[in-house]
Parts: C-alpha cells; sequence; structure tokens
C-alpha cells in the first residue's frame, strides 16, 4: 500500500496504489472507504495531509533478544529506574524497561521513554539499553556477546496525535491514529479495538440509504473513539508532563513504589485496568476522572 487515490473533485480518497510481489508491480485498488492501518509512519495519512499534532506526547521504545537462563520466565518484569548518567547529577528518566522470557532459549529485553523529559532529545537509546543491561547480574546472560540480533526500536505514537480520524472517506485505526496509551506506551490493545471500532462504524454507515447519511454515520467515529479514550489519555497527557521532570519521577519512584495501596491504584491506573462496571473505591475515581477530564 502506498499512494492514495483521491478523487479531484470532492478531495475523497477512492482507493490506494500498491505495489504487489518480488517484481513489485503497480496494482490500483479501488473502495468506498479506506482504512489506514499502516502504524506509525502512516504514509497513507501523510499524502492525506494528516500530520502528527506537536501537543501530544510521544515515545519511543528500543528492544532485543538475548540467549538467557531466564528464557521461560513465567512473568514479565518492569524496572521503573532507567537513568541519564551522563551529567554530574544522575537524573532519572520517564519510561520503564522490561524483560520477558521468550520461552525459546531468549529474553525479549527493551524500554521505553518519553518525549517529555529535558534528557529525551540528547540521549541514543540504543546505549541507554546497553547501560542498563550492563548494570543487570551477569549471570542473566544479558550481554552483547548473547545478543541474537540488532536492537530495533521505534517511535510510540500518544494520545490521539494524528487527527481526524475520519476524513474524506479515510479513516484512522491504532499508530496511524496517534492510539498508544500515554500512561505506559501500549498500543497492541488499542490497535486492535480502534479497529474494531471502526468495523462498527463502517457497518452502520453502509445500512444508510443515501451518501450524505453514510457521510453523518462515518463522522461518527472520531466521537465513538474520544468518548472511549478521550478523558483517560488526557489524563496520561497531564501524567506524562508531571515525570518529564526529574524530581516528581524521582518521588513518585522512592515513596510511591513503597505503598502498597498506591502501587495498586497507580498499575490500575497506568494499566488501564479498571472495571467500567463499577469496582472498587479506586476504579470509581480513575472513571470518575475520565469522565470529568476534556475529551481532546
Ligand atoms: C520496541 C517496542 C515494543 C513495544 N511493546 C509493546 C507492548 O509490549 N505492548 C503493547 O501493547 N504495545 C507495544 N508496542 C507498541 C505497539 O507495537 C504498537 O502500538 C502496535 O503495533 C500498533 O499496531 P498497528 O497495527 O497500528 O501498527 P503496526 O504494528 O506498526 O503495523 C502496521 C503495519 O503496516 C505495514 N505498512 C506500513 N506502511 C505500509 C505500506 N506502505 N504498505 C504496506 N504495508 C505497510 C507495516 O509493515 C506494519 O506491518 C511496542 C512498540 C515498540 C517499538
Amino acid at each position: 500500500m502506498g499512494a492514495p487515490v483521491v478523487d479531484d473533485r470532492t478531495g475523497r480518497i477512492t482507493g490506494v496504489k500498491a505495489k504487489l510481489g518480488e517484481d513489485k508491480r503497480e496494482v490500483t485498488f479501488h473502495a468506498p472507504l479506506v482504512v489506514a492501518a499502516d502504524g506509525n509512519s502512516t504514509r497513507l495519512s501523510l499524502a492525506m495531509g494528516l500530520h502528527r499534532r506537536e501537543d501530544r506526547p510521544m515515545g519511543v521504545a528500543v528492544r532485543t533478544y538475548f540467549t538467557s537462563p531466564r528464557h521461560d520466565d513465567d512473568y514479565l518484569e518492569s524496572w521503573l529506574e532507567l537513568w541519564d548518567r551522563r551529567g554530574a547529577q544522575d537524573r532519572l528518566l520517564p519510561g520503564y524497561g522490561w524483560i520477558f522470557g521468550m520461552g525459546d532459549g531468549t529474553s525479549n529485553v527493551g524500554l521505553g521513554v518519553l518525549n517529555t523529559s529535558d534528557s529525551f532529545k540528547e540521549l541514543d537509546w540504543r546505549e541507554v539499553l546497553k547501560a542498563w543491561c550492563a548494570s543487570m547480574p551477569e549471570d542473566w546472560g544479558y550481554t552483547p556477546d548473547n545478543m541474537t540480533g540488532p536492537i530495533r526500536g521505534a517511535a510510540l505514537p500518544m494520545a490521539f496525535n494524528r487527527q481526524p480520524h475520519y476524513t474524506r472517506g479515510l479513516l484512522l485505526v491504532g499508530d496511524a491514529g496517534g492510539l498508544v496509551n500515554p500512561f505506559n506506551g501500549e498500543g497492541i490493545a488499542y490497535a486492535m479495538e480502534s479497529g474494531q471500532l471502526a468495523a462498527d462504524v463502517i457497518v452502520q454507515a453502509h445500512a444508510r440509504s443515501t451518501p450524505a447519511q453514510r457521510e453523518i454515520a462515518l463522522q461518527r467515529y472520531p466521537r465513538v473513539l474520544k468518548d472511549t479514550y478521550g478523558g483517560y489519555y488526557t489524563l496520561g497527557r497531564a501524567f506524562v508532563k508531571l515525570i518529564g521532570n526529574p524530581k516528581v519521577m524521582q518521588i513518585a519512584a522512592q515513596r510511591g513504589l513503597t505503598h502498597p495501596m498506591l502501587m495498586k491504584f497507580t498499575l490500575k491506573l497506568l494499566a488501564n485496568l479498571t472495571d467500567p462496571t463499577g469496582g472498587d473505591a479506586m476504579d470509581r475515581i480513575i472513571n470518575g476522572l475520565s469522565k470529568v477530564a476534556p475529551k481532546a
């Protein structure tokens, strides 16, 4: 998939041009609606003039694999202390590192960091990953010799950083629409759920009898996304601004993580694990805040 086919008269997307197979044969597909599911780089959205919003947070994640005795860990380990150790004073970075066993002789080791700290543009994240791994016990095996492939990374587009999510026949889902959760950098569930929400809206539009009615139905998609995630992402944007300050991050890590009740609240909030049907007092506080926060 590559360039959009656009109706010059209406500005609507009516298909895409693609190159297929090893011989890169040019093919044009026509469709009444197109869904951009092409990830963070989303060349399709860009070609339709949908650029990313600079006022939304971005993250970056890098990871690699090591042969390791920990390959069959049955849990995922998160480290909330990643350090920028270049200056006279170490700075705690707004992000976290992870380790999980692949069960095939290797572990996936990586880290994700937000762009809200001063360190963001200055650091080489591959080097930060290497330095973090070097600080671990040697018998875990996360050493350069045991690396089975290069360190790879990508941007994490967060909190609706590309909008509108529907315009002129094009719906954006997943990373193309900037749907990564700003609290934790996760985007897989949001990509799948937005795909489902887009499909529901498309089915409803398809059932309408006139083009004008179909268009009204499609215009609902951005609203459905905002109703689903908007308030929670607004809280997330405030959160990433706060933890971009190394002092706040340090206090949160030192005091918050040692307090079981606060830790439970933090886990529910960061992992978006509240019970939408009621739950306990913590669920109700987080759901209440998400409800009243602006859905932008
Ligand atoms: C290192 C790292 C670790 C991560 N870990 C997690 C995690 O643990 N949990 C989590 O929830 N999220 C995680 N994420 C984020 C998650 O990977 C993304 O949010 C998610 O994959 C987005 O899904 P998507 O389908 O929107 O986009 P993508 O997964 O990027 O899929 C887009 C697809 O479109 C294809 N494509 C793009 N352009 C074209 C084109 N022109 N023609 C044809 N095909 C095209 C791409 O090749 C790709 O296959 C991580 C990200 C990174 C970088």
